[in-house]
């Protein structure tokens, strides 16, 4: 439902991560990042990106893309959003602005080329730069946009998912009623101790509004720990105008003491925040720092004699912004509240890693290797939130429906042959957050479009997938 592998898909398409937990298709372009289109600051941060793979950008649109990944091959079926956050770097760069008209005009041409050439639908990502800088008005626009070229769907990584929550997911409902589109609560939640429980209000606002006709859903994975941008933690006053802007202030030593408060102010405990060890860093971008990834913040502090907040700020300076941590913020009842909704579909919110080459680094989150096993072993079976049936219905029909990928979700005459193996009784995670690079047990064969990718538990290295565009040719 919910991935982030997008060009990993080209570095290393037998992705072994994804199909050893049984994922037979990746949706990725989510959170408003997308492999295109790749114009102007879009395509220099895509190729900054990419170089950390050592992958050459040779495509700016979804079109050429795709054409790649289906000349390479690729072990899964992969299908796309298309990203708001990426098509604001193409118009208007990293700028902290709303768009002039001709600006959302020129954005709105980029959204349906994106969905003719086979886009599922628009994606945004509220948190992140530039994304953030969408109001409402420019959220509907690109969202009516999309349903005028015939992907009436809006997947949201809302504006806040911590003390403004509701009105974060009011926002994303306001998008579905005023365009007429589906909406997608990714990776739903409520981050940070004092807003546990909030859960059961933003569920309640969804099922208020599906019985009022808007087709909004959401996904989760299971963990209470959510993985980003360690720079998230940032003030957004030092975060505006994107990452060159944001490292002009932090190198300046006024500026990093006056941030290094704020940031420390947001944390503290007496004041309702969750403290510096609830952040684990899981990778860096440098050789220097490798050995920090599997560290939490606190630790980094101690180690460089600091306090925190200058650990952080002096890690993000050396990282150039690079870093991706692990906050320890959700509660688990809650993460069981999520998924007992009927609505709610189970995501990795992850890249497809392997367990050697160039994406076997860090210490990843769990959820890269886990999350799909994870929900029998925790959430049906020790916690019943759901039976098995249900369970496999969240990870199937449910976000093949909601996508509208034709032919795919169920098992039935007719349909696609993407099939998993399993032992319901035993399917379980291995993967821990010191040790992510495990596979799962209990899964034993995988087949997509009908060829086994996972034999007896082996990766078989055959690539059968496909790229499922919107349309008619999402089905066989
Ligand atoms: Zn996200």
């Amino acid at each position: 439902m919910h991935s982030h592998s997008d060009e990993l898909w080209l570095v290393n398409p037998r992705c072994e991560g994804k199909i050893l937990q049984g994922v037979t298709t990746e949706i990725g372009g989510n959170c408003g990042t997308s492999v295109a289109p790749l114009y102007a600051a879009a395509l220099a941060k895509k190729r900054r990106d990419a170089a950390d793979y050592r992958l050459d950008v040779q495509w700016t649109s979804f079109d050429a893309f795709f054409t790649l990944v289906e000349r390479e091959g690729v072990a899964l079926n992969v299908a796309s959003l298309v990203g708001l956050g990426t098509t604001r770097l193409c118009i208007a760069g990293p700028d902290a602005r709303r768009l002039e008209r001709e600006e959302l005009d020129a954005q709105n041409r980029l959204i349906r080329g994106a969905i003719e050439e086979g886009a599922l639908g628009v994606s945004s990502g509220l948190i992140y730069e530039p994304g953030r800088y969408a109001d409402l008005a420019e959220l509907v626009a690109c969202a009516s946009a999309a349903r005028d070229a015939g992907a009436p769907l809006y997947a949201s990584h809302v504006r806040d998912e911590g003390d403004a929550a509701e009105d974060a997911i009011a926002e994303a409902l306001a998008v579905g009623e005023r365009a007429e589109v589906a909406v997608q609560c990714s990776h739903h939640k409520a981050a940070g101790t004092k807003n546990w429980g909030k859960v059961h209000r933003t569920l309640a606002a969804i099922d208020r509004a599906r019985t009022r006709g808007i087709a909004v859903a959401c996904d989760a994975y299971p963990y209470v720990a959510s993985w980003t941008e360690l720079a998230t933690v940032l003030p957004k006053s030092v975060r505006d105008g994107g990452d060159e802007a944001a490292l002009v202030r932090l190198r300046d030593p006024e500026q990093a003491a006056a941030a290094a408060l704020a940031v420390e102010l947001a944390r503290d405990p007496k004041f309702g925040g969750d403290g510096w060890d609830t952040i684990l860093v899981t990778g860096v971008s440098s050789e220097r720092n490798a050995e920090l990834a599997g560290m939490r913040i606190d630790a980094i502090a101690r180690r460089w004699s600091t306090t925190p907040p200058r650990a952080v700020i002096r890690l993000l300076v050396e990282e150039e912004l690079r870093v991706d941590s692990a906050f320890f913020s959700m509660s688990e009842d809650d993460v069981a509240a999520v998924f007992s909704a009927s609505f709610c579909s189970v995501g990795s919110d992850a890249s497809a890693r392997a367990f050697s080459g160039i994406t076997a680094r860090g210490v990843p989150h769990p959820r890269t290797f886990g999350t799909f096993p994870r929900v029998f072993g925790r959430y049906v079976r020790q916690r019943h939130v759901f039976e098995t049936a249900e369970a496999v219905r969240r990870m199937t029909s449910l976000p093949a429906q909601q996508f509208g990928l034709r032919g795919r979700g169920q098992v039935a005459l007719g349909m696609c042959a993407d099939l998993v193996v399993f032992d319901d009784e035993h399917v379980v995670d291995r993967a821990t957050y010191e040790n992510p690079f495990v596979p799962p047990d209990g899964i034993r064969d995988v087949y997509v479009n009908g060829f086994a990718v996972v034999r007896e538990g082996a990766v078989t290295g055959a690539r059968p997938g496909r790229v499922l565009r919107r349309g008619p040719s999402t089905s066989s």
